[in-house]
């Protein structure tokens, strides 16, 4: 192990406040620094899962084929802003080069790896008495109403299952007894029971702050404006507080990482993939687990305070204001589901997944810079993968390799 080091991590979602901690019980004195509440932003709003059944692409072959027809309702499971669309234009070109079978492959196999690390990295990081008021391991359920849609999906629950998610099909019946609050006229569905949910995305980030700030870690509630490199290769970061030198820095802002390294002439290409979701507090209905709307492709999370309807993936840029009517939509649908929910009291919220073209994050040295650290570009899962990041970003600082699937240089 290195000596103690100065290390600063910039961004306390999810993925930082994880890396601050983990970082801190190796010894290094951590400064955590973000403007907003950790865990306020994206890592707040997401659908809650472990996803250990998601370890394929986003794009899988042939995916192309299917856009036109969800593109054709402007509130369906993917919408593209014209306006953002020639911003956009690289991004999709290397989306649709990932999508390449053999690319499938080895995407979904260091997919699965840090799937098969999950949880455990969570239990882990957490403690055994956090995890336990936190995680539950439920499964995950997808459901259909129409046999052409359960049909459609079989290719890509198949191809998740070869890269080693265990998944079995049901039938109705089976899905009922499962979860008796779902409609009787479902045409059936997949269970995949090593999924792990949290009872509230939100309470993590606290929790992992709570055990970073309770073992010695400090937590400063500024902005860094900019990264510069000193004459040594160290990190100077600007903060709203002037400027500070650090022997390290991590990066882990989430969609705003690559703003920080584009002055450095580093170019990552980073997508907002935005979602929604529409919290019901009362919903009437309760579901052990979370379940899957497959024909309508968004997730339905019970949660501590309440039943999340959510999921979609738009592409506007960062700053086009939210489309709310696109978190309005899941409600009708999801009572084709859940007959008898009740939308009384229900709050919107979107937030940016930071998505790249490969669903691979960004976990290194940033390429010519020794000095600081990548850890952002989660997309999807990035409470799947918050707990296995940090470990994987504290073993580098202590001079180990980091998984080379997800290596910063990788988009040259
Ligand atoms: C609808 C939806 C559903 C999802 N469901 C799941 C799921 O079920 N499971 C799963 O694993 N993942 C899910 N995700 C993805 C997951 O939420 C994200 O991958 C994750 O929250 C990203 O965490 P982060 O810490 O990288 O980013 P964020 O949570 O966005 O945190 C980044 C932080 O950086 C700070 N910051 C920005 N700029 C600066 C700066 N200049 N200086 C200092 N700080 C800065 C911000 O204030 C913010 O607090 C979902 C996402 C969405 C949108």
């Amino acid at each position: 192990m290195n000596a103690k080091l100065q290390l600063a991590v910039i961004g306390a979602g999810i993925v930082g406040a994880s890396c601050a901690l983990a970082l801190r019980r190796r010894g290094h004195e951590v400064v955590l620094l973000d403007p907003e509440p950790p865990g306020s932003l994206t890592s707040a709003g997401n659908m809650a899962l472990i996803a250990t059944s998601h370890i394929t692409p986003f794009a899988l072959p042939g995916f192309w084929k299917q856009v036109p027809a969800m593109l054709a309702d402007p509130l369906g499971p993917l919408a593209i802003s014209w306006r953002h669309m020639p911003a956009l234009v690289p991004w999709l070109w290397r989306l649709l080069r990932a999508s390449r079978p053999a690319e499938v492959v080895r995407i979904s196999a260091a997919l699965a790896a840090a799937a098969a690390q999950a949880e455990p990295e969570w239990r882990a990081l957490l403690g055994a008495h956090s995890a336990d008021a936190l995680i539950q391991r439920e499964g995950l359920l997808f459901v259909y109403r129409s046999a052409a849609a359960l049909a459609q999906a079989a290719p890509e629950q198949d191809l998740r299952a070869r890269a080693g998610a265990r998944v079995s099909r049901l039938g109705p019946e089976e899905l009922r007894q499962m979860e008796p609050a779902l409609a009787p006229d479902l045409a059936g569905g997949y269970f995949f029971p090593d999924v792990a949910h949290v009872a509230d995305p939100r309470r993590v980030t606290e929790a992992v702050i709570a055990a970073y700030l309770a073992e010695g870690g400090t937590l400063e509630r500024q902005a860094v404006r900019a990264i510069e490199i000193d004459s040594v290769g160290r990190p100077r970061l600007c903060l709203e507080s002037g400027a500070r030198v650090f022997d390290r820095a991590v990066l882990a802002a989430g969609i705003w990482s690559p703003a920080l390294l584009r002055p450095l002439g580093i170019r990552v290409p980073l997508e907002s993939e935005r979602g929604y979701h529409l919290m019901l507090p009362d919903p009437g209905v309760r579901l052990g687990r979370p379940v899957g709307a497959g024909d309508h492709r968004f997730m339905m999370t019970p949660l501590d305070t309440g039943l999340r309807l959510g999921g979609t993936a738009e592409f506007a840029g960062i700053d086009a204001p939210p489309n709310w009517a696109r978190a309005d939509r899941f409600l009708e649908p999801a009572r084709r589901y859940l007959p008898g929910l009740r939308g009384a009291g229900a709050t919107r919220w979107m937030g940016h997944r930071p998505s790249t073209p490969d669903s691979l994050a960004v976990i290194g040295t940033a390429p010519g810079l020794k000095h600081v650290i990548c850890a952002f570009g989660h997309g999807h899962l990035g409470l799947t993968q918050g707990a296995w990041t940090a470990r994987h970003v504290a073993d580098l600082v202590d001079g180990a390799a980091a998984p080379a699937a997800f290596d910063p240089a990788r988009f040259g």
